[in-house]
């Protein structure tokens, strides 16, 4: 129909999951585990819920529009200034935002690949020309980046860890990096998994911002680490003046009220962050002796989660554990065929998906 847009046409949809109820109903199985979209398993942090309780009486009124007590947190607790901070409807809102606000028909956003895949359907929605940079070993490559810089590039996207791999990116090549970025390209700094990353080294905090100066966004979520997924809030962290033009494309209420009350809570529970990322910390080693011990190929991660590579098509494997009821990601979507994604999951859940990856591997010869 001439309704509908070309550029809309062409944006293939992002497939989202079944409910798991639904699942379990048309395989008729029940007591299904889901590790296929990097949540938490432990669970929201008690504190948060606590904090959603105290707000239910106040759900006749519109939630706070300016997220006052929750961005004035975030700015003390990182040292960055309070009006350099948006919050977002998770962190996918702050990415579509940026697209929003700085992308039009005819100007180019680089996106590494495979990488996050909002960054391209955002681009898509507004018009805008994707040029994608292949990973080079499954590492987010900085010169091919730097090689794709056009006058008409005005975002690049850079997921520290990345999702899917789980790479970080050393410091120093990042750095280095930034410099060379032309200062009137955008750099979004997607760090969705930053709290699990390598704290030594690696960990990339907000302290870039001043070398780069005022075209450098970093965005992080309360959806992983912190264990808020369906609240829907994430933040951006970015100088005052760039923030300026986020809040005039945002909408007024774009975070809920008991998101905010959450968020704020959760920010303050450093023992449910720690739990989160010891949980992570001492499964992996056993993930990846267990799956090493399959003879399969993996990638090792700063996330929590990781890839595996199979011996068949991953959707096989998907749809084999399936009926199992263990939930994984086959990564066919982002490119790799033979790849599955897993999130580390609670001890039990780590030990029923290598049980049943053993299974169905061995069932499919
Ligand atoms: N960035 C990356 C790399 C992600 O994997 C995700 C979640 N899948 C997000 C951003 C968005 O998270 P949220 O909108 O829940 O903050």
């Amino acid at each position: 129909s001439k309704l509908v847009p070309p550029h809309i046409a062409a944006i293939e949809p992002y497939p989202p999951g079944k409910p798991i109820e639904e699942l379990e109903r048309e395989l008729g199985i029940v007591g299904s585990i889901k590790l296929a979209s990097n949540e938490n398993p432990l669970g929201p942090s008690p504190k948060a819920l606590q904090a959603i309780e105290e707000k239910l009486e106040t759900l006749h009124r519109y939630p706070d529009g300016s997220g006052y007590y929750l961005r004035n947190r975030i700015a003390e607790k990182f040292g960055v200034p309070m009006d350099g901070v948006v919050l977002g409807n998770g962190s996918n809102e702050i990415i579509e935002l940026v697209i929003r606000t700085f992308v039009q028909p005819g100007l180019e956003v680089i996106v590494p690949n495979p990488s996050f895949l909002v960054y391209q359907l955002s681009v898509q929605c507004v018009g805008g020309s994707l040029v994608f940079v292949p990973l080079r070993d499954l590492m987010i490559d900085l010169e091919g980046i730097l090689k794709a810089i056009t006058e008409k590039t005005r975002l690049i996207f850079i997921n520290n860890p990345n999702n899917p791999t789980g790479t970080v990116l050393p410091r120093k090549n990042f750095e280095a990096f930034l410099e060379q970025v032309p200062k009137d390209v955008l750099v979004v700094v997607d760090e969705a998994y930053i709290e699990f990353a390598d704290p030594n080294g690696t960990f990339l905090g907000f302290d870039y911002l001043d070398r780069r100066g005022p075209w450098v966004v970093v965005t992080r979520t309360f959806s992983k680490a912190y264990g808020l997924a369906g609240l829907r809030v994430g933040y951006g962290v970015m100088d005052p003046a760039v923030a300026d033009y986020l809040h005039r494309v945002r909408q007024p209420f774009n975070v809920s009220t008991p998101a905010q009350a959450a968020a704020l809570a959760a920010l303050d529970d450093e023992a449910f962050l720690e739990k989160s990322r010891t949980l992570v910390r001492e499964q992996l080693p056993w993930l990846y002796q267990q799956v090493q011990e399959m003879g399969l190929d993996f990638q090792p991660t700063q996330a929590n989660f990781f890839l595996i590579r199979m011996p068949v098509e991953a959707k096989v494997v998907y749809q084999a554990m399936l009926q199992e009821g263990v939930i994984v990601r086959a990564m066919n979507s982002y490119g790799l065929p033979r790849h599955i994604r897993i999130n580390v999951g609670t001890p039990q859940e780590n030990e029923r998906f290598i049980r049943t990856l053993r299974k169905v591997l061995k069932d499919l010869g």
